[in-house]
């Protein structure tokens, strides 16, 4: 298992940019996954960035406590409101106080919204609690 990779300083300026970046991923994927999977990880790598951009936007909204814009994909506002709450309890379970961390950076606890998505679509971190599983 690969924990981390250190990039050289000239090829990461290069991958910041959009274009090469996707450029690098096709040449990637496409010797080593079949074409049905090769659309799915790059929708998936979209949807990554996208909740990404999400989740950064919900953190910079917090401190004004304006919703955002319902613009974004469902998978990408999922992930990005999950991203966002986590960050916002570092990573602990608000009701237990349990705090996991792997070294590859997955956490044991998940986002919860305090009023349902279904009923307020309200995914700023204020409306969110970081629970473990067992209280989710
Ligand atoms: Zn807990």
């Amino acid at each position: 298992m690969v924990i981390g990779a250190r990039l050289d300083d000239a090829l990461y300026n290069i991958l910041r940019a959009r274009e090469p970046r996707d450029l690098l991923r096709s040449v990637l994927i496409q010797p080593y996954f079949a074409p049905e999977l090769q659309v799915l990880m790059v929708e998936q790598g979209a949807i990554n960035y996208e909740s990404f951009l999400y989740s950064k936007k919900l953190l910079e909204q917090q401190a004004i406590g304006e919703k955002l814009e319902d613009t974004y994909r469902y998978a990408a506002r999922d992930q990005g409101f999950r991203r966002a709450v986590v960050i916002a309890y570092a990573h602990r379970c608000a009701l237990c106080g349990i705090r996991v961390r792997t070294l590859d950076g997955h956490t044991v606890v998940t986002a919860a919204h305090i009023i349902p998505c279904s009923i307020g679509h309200d995914d700023r971190p204020a409306n969110g609690m970081a629970l473990c599983r067992t209280r989710h």
